[in-house]
């Protein structure tokens, strides 16, 4: 039960290292990740990068 649980973990923090994929709002395509903000290639809509 424990090693399912530590399995698990590790399963869970192995995804959450890759990033994931932003897709556009209005109309679902994947959006190219640029520096300080995201693009949709279809419909031109970007969604900037909160910047600290
Ligand atoms: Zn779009």
């Amino acid at each position: 039960m424990e090693d399912k649980a530590v399995q698990h973990a590790k399963k869970k923090s192995i995804k959450a290292y890759k990033p994931a994929a932003k897709f556009c709002s209005k109309c679902g395509a994947r959006m190219a990740d640029h520096k300080d903000r995201f693009a949709c290639g279809r419909c031109k809509y970007t969604e900037w990068k909160a910047n600290k």
